[in-house]
């Protein structure tokens, strides 16, 4: 099995090089990676600028671009076979319900997606690389799991608690629970005197029933949404026709 890795943390970041390691134990592992810390930049492509891509080492390379930028390089260049699997992460820091909007994490996974390759993002739940190895151990296994079981195209979204793997709960397959809204900026003023803003923390869990993504990491479960990427809202497909057709 050919494995494209890929994260939004950088190349260097220890939860890409714990996933690479765990993952080269499933199959031939390529890295296609930023270069730095890209976290939520969600789909974004660089349009506005050329892109380079640097080999580090055999199977390893960095991009000057985003996580949806590495993948689509990889994909499209020519410089690397087509993979089987796409892996994102493991990212430092949870990717439950809206966060998935925003990561660049899942973004990499879904960019797989979007070319028919199966993918799967892996984020840890706490922040600071603890229990790492953990979570790569726990990454493989749900990896041999689903490569096996599963031939259509999938994307899954991973959260694995940050704890050590003996005290890991089973893994439950979840839906997207729903924040509140993110709260304000920071606004500080530069050395003119002017605001500037930092983006504020993410809002508190709202929705976080039993069955959702929330609910099971807070109990000490792996979480695994399995995503799509269509966002039509199929319940207000009736109520626009008749607004706009009639
Ligand atoms: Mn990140």
């Amino acid at each position: 099995m050919k494995i494209l890795i890929c994260n939004d943390d950088g190349y260097l970041a220890p939860g890409i090089q714990a996933l690479a390691k765990a993952m080269s134990e499933l199959g031939e592992v390529t890295v296609f990676a930023p270069e730095g810390n890209r976290s939520g930049s969600s789909s974004a492509l660089t349009l506005d600028k050329p892109l380079t891509v640097t080999k580090v080492a055999d199977h390893h390379y960095y991009v000057n671009g985003t996580p949806a930028d590495c993948v689509h390089i990889a994909l499209t260049s020519g410089l690397i076979e087509r993979p089987d699997l796409v892996v994102s992460g493991i990212n430092q820091g949870q990717n439950l319900s809206d966060d998935t909007i925003y990561s660049g994490t899942v973004a990499a996974a879904i960019e797989g997606y979007m070319f028919g390759v199966s993918a799967i993002a892996f984020s840890q739940v706490q922040r600071g690389w603890a229990e790492l190895d953990a979570a790569a151990k726990m990454a493989k296994q749900i990896v041999e799991k689903c490569c096996q079981a599963h031939n259509k195209p999938f994307l899954l979204n991973v959260n694995i608690p940050n704890v050590a793997f003996d005290e890991l709960k089973a893994p439950v397959v979840t839906t997207l629970g729903k924040r509140h809204t993110s709260l304000p900026v920071i606004a500080q003023p530069n050395r003119d005197g002017e605001s500037v803003y930092w983006i504020g923390p993410f809002g508190e869990p709202k929705d976080m029933a039993e069955g959702s993504d929330f609910y099971a990491v807070k109990h000490g479960h792996v979480s695994v949404t399995p995503l799509q990427v269509d966002l039509t809202h199929g319940t207000q497909l009736d109520a626009f026709r008749k607004i706009l057709h009639e």
